[in-house]
């Protein structure tokens, strides 16, 4: 056993600038959910995005949830969502009953292929159904390619849920993540680039849609001097001193975008030359907040796992982690269907032939996180890369 510090994957980043808006809540008795900070919040979030609005939820998974609702999601209505992401990204699909159709990635950004995309439209087409949605993920910090993506949903009037909780502060082709959807999202989870401690917004262009979801998210109180119900609500609401934070931390998000950029720069540096060894790319359309440094290693070059590799971090107390795991692999998704890249004959001659051509899969049986904190000291991303070029190189 090593008694070296913890090194963590992702750890709250504060600006300092915070405690001044917590103080503001404080000395003007606003502690109440609701108030300025909210209002302010929510604008300079919009305003960043280039969204018309946002509206500021208790969590990410909050405000997917409301945006699913908006769609009139119905039970036995299918929706669209990427593989490769974290089970937030689907889980309000089943709140309101319905059913997800999990889409793969490709190996350009990591983020749905449009080529998947295109065959389960048509599929479901010939079938004689279209999806509610589709819930596209902004992966690692990354934007997936979304003019394809939308040309085809467009042609089939499908709305998109742009999933965008890791990646405020990219881009693609010059545009703010979060602003490609009918309705966007955002996390302010304590893991993410920036925080409230917990925290989520819904995007959009869609002023009266974003009324809509207010009203549910503070339990859908008609207006009556009364407390009177035609609707069923939520208790979704961010609190006004967490939007406190939010503002605080927000002022430094280009500073945040700029050190985990620079803590990918290093990793990459010290690594890229290593057999087998390959980060996520950074599509030529974007430019990706790195939020976390991940890499593949490729079995056929290189005969390291990951759990080699997490197994020596962990000895040195350092935290890895594997790749999301895809959702159509979990237990509790495995029954609905799933549309891969590629198919076991086109892929023959490509690093995902072993998983049937689908990339996600063999990004997951490839692939590490590695701890990618904005306070990340230089010592302790050496301390990470000394591990990694130890085993890697063995
Ligand atoms: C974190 C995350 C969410 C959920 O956000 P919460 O604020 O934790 O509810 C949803 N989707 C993705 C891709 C995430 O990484």
């Amino acid at each position: 056993m090593t008694t070296k510090s913890r090194i963590h994957l992702s750890v709250p980043h504060m600006s300092g600038l915070e405690q001044q808006y917590i103080n503001e809540a404080f000395t003007s008795n606003w502690i109440a959910p609701l108030g300025p900070n909210v209002d302010a919040f929510e604008q300079e979030i919009a305003e960043y995005v280039g969204t018309k609005g946002a509206l500021a939820l208790s969590s990410g998974t909050a405000a997917i949830h409301l945006a699913v609702k908006l769609l009139d999601l119905k039970p036995g209505d299918k929706v669209f969502c990427s593989t490769l992401t974290f089970a937030a990204s689907a889980n309000p699909i089943i709140y309101e009953g319905g059913e997800p159709v999990f889409i793969d990635s490709e190996p350009e950004s990591w983020n749905m292929s449009p080529q998947a995309l295109a065959k389960a439209l048509e599929q479901a087409q010939s079938e004689g159904w279209l999806p509610k949605a589709a819930i596209i993920v902004d992966l690692y910090g990354q934007s997936a390619d979304m003019d394809p993506l939308l040309e085809l949903l467009d042609h089939y009037q499908v709305p998109m849920i742009e999933d965008a909780a890791e990646a405020l502060g990219a881009t693609y082709k010059g545009k703010a993540c979060g602003s490609f959807g009918q309705f966007g999202i955002l996390s302010f989870n304590g893991n993410k680039i920036i925080t409230t401690s917990g925290g989520g917004m819904l995007l959009s262009d869609d002023l009266e849609a974003l009324a809509k979801a207010r009203f549910w998210s503070t339990q859908a109180r008609d207006k009556a001097r009364h407390y009177q119900h035609s609707e069923i609500g939520y208790n979704y609401r961010l609190s006004n001193v967490l939007a406190g934070i939010g503002r605080g931390q927000f002022r430094v998000l280009e500073e945040r975008v700029e050190q985990r950029r620079k803590v990918f720069e290093r990793y990459y540096a010290a690594l890229k030359d290593i057999k087998g060894v390959n980060f996520m790319p950074e599509a030529p359309f974007g430019r990706c907040n790195r939020w976390l440094t991940t890499l593949t290693i490729d079995p056929n070059l290189n005969p390291v796992t990951p759990n080699d590799l997490l197994d020596a971090l962990e000895a040195e107390n350092i935290e890895g982690r594997p790749i999301w795991k895809p959702l159509h692999l979990q237990p509790v998704f495995q029954k609905y269907k799933y549309f891969a890249h590629g198919s076991a004959a086109d892929s023959q001659n490509s690093p995902w032939a072993a998983t049937n051509g689908s990339v996600a899969d063999y990004i997951f049986n490839t692939g590490i996180c590695l701890p990618s904190g904005s306070n990340m000291t230089t010592e302790e991303q050496d301390r990470v890369i000394d591990v990694l070029l130890k085993v890697l190189k063995k």
